[in-house]
């Protein structure tokens, strides 16, 4: 069993990020700069905000954070997102999402430009992604795919299963591993909620794509021998023994599955440093003038 190690995976990535970014430097051009607009006070959109400001600083991007109050109007977040749109300084940018109710976080979406959408959230980015044309993937979906190409886990013809259908994770990640290309060339079952019979389908799977978000869901006899197992999964449980109260746990029962697999992500440490790999990722081609063609 190997362990598809996030953690150190994206460490490299942004250290050849950062050799980047000094060859940019050392031309005289200009630096990148990623901006993230946040919204209101959540605890857990402040923490990934930080930590995504705080990878730009360690690979030499700039970056600028925008705070709104929580009570903000969508016509001052949509002002906001136009000022990014048409300041030249800034190559892309994120509103971090949730957004508080009175917000259609839909329109906010759709008034990004997709050229600086490094989220890869608007519709434009994601029809071109389904079109297997230069877009923006998604950071977890691109972060997944990464993990793959550089443990070079052989995907082609194989059945990959996905838990999930969410816009962010579930639904592109089924698109991306079903595309002709590598990462990908696998038959896709996308599954959710109304899915009958889902340890049938899971025991089927040589890859499993969990992201359902329940702790520990995925247990040993819902896979088989070897499958390559990706927890996309973060969710705070109970655990008086931390001192915070807490632990993370994945959407996969680890102890009990790691063992039946060829590969599998542990969490922490797995798809979640990943992401913020993509989106350093993702902000590099907005710089460049240029979005990825991927696969
Ligand atoms: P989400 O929007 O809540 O979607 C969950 C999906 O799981 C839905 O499609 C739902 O089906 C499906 N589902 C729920 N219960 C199920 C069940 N018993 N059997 C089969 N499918 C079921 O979740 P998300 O935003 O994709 O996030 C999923 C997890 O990944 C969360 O823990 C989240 O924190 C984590 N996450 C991690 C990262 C990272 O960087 N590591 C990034 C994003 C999200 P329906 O559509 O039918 O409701």
């Amino acid at each position: 069993m190997t362990i598809l190690d996030g953690k150190q995976t994206s460490q490299n990535i942004q250290s050849e990020i950062a050799a980047e970014v000094e060859q940019i430097k050392a031309r005289g051009e200009k630096i990148p700069h990623l901006a993230a607009i946040l919204v209101g006070t959540d605890g857990a959109s402040q923490t990934y905000v930080g930590s995504k400001v705080k990878a730009c600083a360690r690979v030499g991007f700039e970056s600028t954070l925008i705070t709104l109050e929580a009570d903000c109007t969508e016509a001052e977040l949509l002002a906001e997102v136009d000022k990014l749109n048409t300041n030249d300084e800034i190559d892309g940018f994120i509103v971090q999402l949730p957004l508080p109710n009175h917000i259609d976080e839909q329109k906010v979406i759709e008034a990004v430009n997709p050229l600086k959408d490094v989220d890869g959230f608007h519709p434009s980015n994601v029809g071109k992604m389904a079109l297997n044309l230069p877009c923006f993937l998604p950071a977890t979906p691109y972060g997944i795919l990464q993990l793959l190409e550089r443990y070079k886990v052989e995907t082609e013809g194989k059945h990959c299963v996905v838990i999930g259908r969410s816009h962010i994770v579930g639904s592109p990640m089924s698109i991306l591993m079903a595309r002709n290309s590598y990462p990908g060339n696998c038959t896709v079952t996308l599954t959710h909620s109304r899915t009958r019979n889902l340890s049938e389908i899971t025991r089927e799977a040589d890859i499993l794509v969990v992201a359902l978000g329940k702790a520990e869901f995925l247990k040993a006899d819902m896979i088989k021998d070897g499958a390559v197992v990706v927890d996309v999964g973060i969710t705070r449980v109970d655990d008086p023994s931390k001192e915070r109260g807490y632990r993370i746990a994945g959407d996969v029962d680890y102890e009990q599955v790691a063992p039946k697999c060829s590969f599998i992500t542990p969490v922490p440490g797995g798809v979640g440093p990943m992401t913020i790999a993509s989106l350093l990722m993702n902000t590099l081609q907005a710089a460049k003038g240029k979005v990825a063609v991927h696969g």
